[in-house]
């Protein structure tokens, strides 16, 4: 079968031949029709995120798949049914996590990743998985179910969001998504169905731009950073009762303190390099206190995410889609795939079609 990999001492994504896997006990084979393709993947090419799995020298890349099972193996799932996998795995023994499906909260070492951590992804014209770490979808979904994965960290976050905010009478009506980059997006879109009355999304592009024309066909208003920065735009448009940050910006870590209103919550999903830089600490830390703010970190997300990113993904309009998959490439065709422009916001690979 092809596989696009990571290969040790290549540079750029390799079309490989290898073996069709056997789906061992509780697995099932999945013949993959899609693979999106996001910054990580880039990252785990340019080896600056994740591993090889172990004595391999080679990594299938993908971690945002939607399949079509192939053969259930005695498997809950039938010939033909339409699933997307999650992405964690447990390491060589399990652990609390994993039991208690709440793999994404398992630190580091505690799990291995699909096309990232030690293990090989979802880019090859099969897979297997274990059907727990299945979520069946409805046929409909063949095209775009590969977005529930990038959805579903959203879903995460959010869900953790009101888990902060569950003490008290919390109505967020405003939102803010630092970053225009896929993930911002699809965050836009999904929080447009989350009863926000007031959208906003913040970018450092000049117009005309796709990105901004998503922003403000999802009836949000589009922020540049250049002109407002997070720390002024509270008193520019208003301040949120909820910020998502998805620039991967460091500073923006701590303007979202600024951004927020009081008892609201900021949510970090964004992953910087080292960076050290100044800040007023005081004036963080007092706001914080006297202004009743939370601000987390988020990563990954489980089955439950992916399953509220179904519904979040049903409801999206067409030409949501349409616009922001910019690309769509055949395996021989990777390198397209990969390749990044201001007219890209997200491409995939199909390996098949239903
Ligand atoms: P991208 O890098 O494609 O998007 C980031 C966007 O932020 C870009 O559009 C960029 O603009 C914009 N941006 C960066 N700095 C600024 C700034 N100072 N002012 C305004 N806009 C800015 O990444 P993704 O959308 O794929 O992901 C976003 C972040 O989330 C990344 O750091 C990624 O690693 C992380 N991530 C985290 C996950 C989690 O579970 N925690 C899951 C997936 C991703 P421009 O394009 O014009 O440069
Ligand atoms: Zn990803």
């Amino acid at each position: 079968m092809h596989v696009i990999a990571a290969v040790r001492d290549e540079e750029g994504p390799q079309f490989l031949d290898i073996p069709k896997p056997d789906p061992g006990p509780d697995e099932a084979l999945v013949r993959t029709l899609r693979v999106g393709i996001d910054g990580t993947d880039h990252e785990v090419l340019d080896g600056n995120h994740g591993d090889f799995p172990e004595g391999e020298d080679y990594q299938i890349l993908g971690h945002e798949a939607v399949g079509i099972v192939e053969d259930p193996n005695r498997t809950r799932f039938e010939v033909g049914d339409l699933v997307v996998p999650t992405v964690r795995r447990p390491p060589d023994e399990t652990n609390e996590y994993f039991e208690r499906n709440e793999p994404d909260m398992a630190a580091d070492g505690d799990y291995l990743e699909r096309g990232i951590v030690g293990a090989h992804g979802f880019m090859a014209t099969y897979f297997t998985s274990p059907e727990r770490f299945l979520v069946g979808i409805p046929d409909e979904f063949a095209d775009y179910g590969f977005l529930i994965e990038p959805i579903s960290n959203s879903e995460k976050a959010f869900e953790h969001a009101q888990a902060t905010r569950s003490a008290f009478e919390w109505n967020p009506k405003s939102a803010l998504v630092l970053g225009n980059g896929p993930l911002g997006l699809l965050t836009l879109a999904m929080l447009d169905r989350k009863g926000f009355d007031r959208m906003y999304c913040l970018g450092r592009r000049d117009r005309p731009d796709l990105t901004i024309d998503v922003i403000e066909c999802l009836g949000a208003t589009y922020v540049d950073s250049r002109e407002t920065p997070v720390s002024e735009i509270a008193a520019a448009h208003e301040a949120m009762d909820f910020v998502y940050e998805a620039t991967g910006y460091a500073p923006h870590a701590f303007d979202t303190v600024r951004a927020l209103a009081p008892n609201g919550v900021g949510a970090l999903l964004g992953i910087p390099d080292d960076w050290t830089f100044q800040i007023n600490g005081g004036q963080l830390h007092r706001e914080i206190v006297l202004e009743n703010k939370a601000l987390f970190g988020s990563v990954n997300s489980n089955v439950r995410h992916f399953k509220a990113a179904k519904e979040s993904l049903a409801a999206f309009p067409d030409w949501f889609t349409d616009e922001l998959i910019t690309g769509i490439y055949s395996p021989e065709e990777v390198e397209k795939a990969f390749e990044r422009d201001d007219d890209v916001i997200k491409t995939v690979v199909e390996f098949d079609t239903p």
